[in-house]
């Protein structure tokens, strides 16, 4: 098995609702423990940023997957990569979303990673985006309500 990280942006359609949010990470859940398939899904702004760890081609598959789907749009690829280990063994696929209500905590690190004070992932290098969802993890580890409403 050959362990890769893919990390990806996306626009969400502009009437995403919290329910899709909600369908999306429970049928994430269930796809990716039975793939072996672990992540973090961080919306805020209008956009997505995801992780996804895992065999090269159950990512890929995932992957592919996930670009079809018509409740987003403009999925743009920032990094595929062979890792030694895992960053989020800890989720299947978690969800946070970053919105005005979003503690100072949140907004800092937003801003600590981008030029902006709002999530604009194509405004974030690959290494900028990986040390914001590690960043970001840490934060929402601690916490058991991962949900905002959008
Ligand atoms: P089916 O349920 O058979 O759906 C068929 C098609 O319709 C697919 O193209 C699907 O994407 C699309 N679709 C399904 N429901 C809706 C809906 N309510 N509105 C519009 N289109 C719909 N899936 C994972 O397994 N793992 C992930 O980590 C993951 N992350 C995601 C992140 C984002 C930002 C988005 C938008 C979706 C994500 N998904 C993820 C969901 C993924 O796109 C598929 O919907 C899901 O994997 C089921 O695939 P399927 O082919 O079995 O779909």
């Amino acid at each position: 098995m050959s362990l890769y990280r893919l990390i990806y942006s996306s626009q969400a359609t502009s009437d995403l609702q919290p329910q899709d949010l909600k369908d999306i990470l429970e049928i994430s859940v269930k796809n990716n423990t039975a793939d072996g398939i672990t992540g973090l899904l961080c919306y805020g702004n209008g956009q997505f940023l995801q992780v996804l760890e895992g065999d090269c081609g159950q990512v890929n598959e995932t992957y592919h997957r996930i670009v079809g789907d018509k409740r987003h749009h403009s999925c743009r690829l920032i990094e595929c990569l062979p890792i030694k280990t895992r960053d989020f063994e800890v989720w299947s696929m978690q969800a946070i979303t970053l919105n005005d209500l979003s503690t100072d905590q949140v907004k800092n690190l937003i801003l600590k990673y981008s030029g902006f004070p709002v999530l604009r992932p194509e405004s974030m290098a690959p290494e900028q985006c990986l040390s914001f969802l590690l960043d970001i993890a840490k934060v929402y580890q601690l916490s058991d309500n991962f949900f905002i409403d959008l």
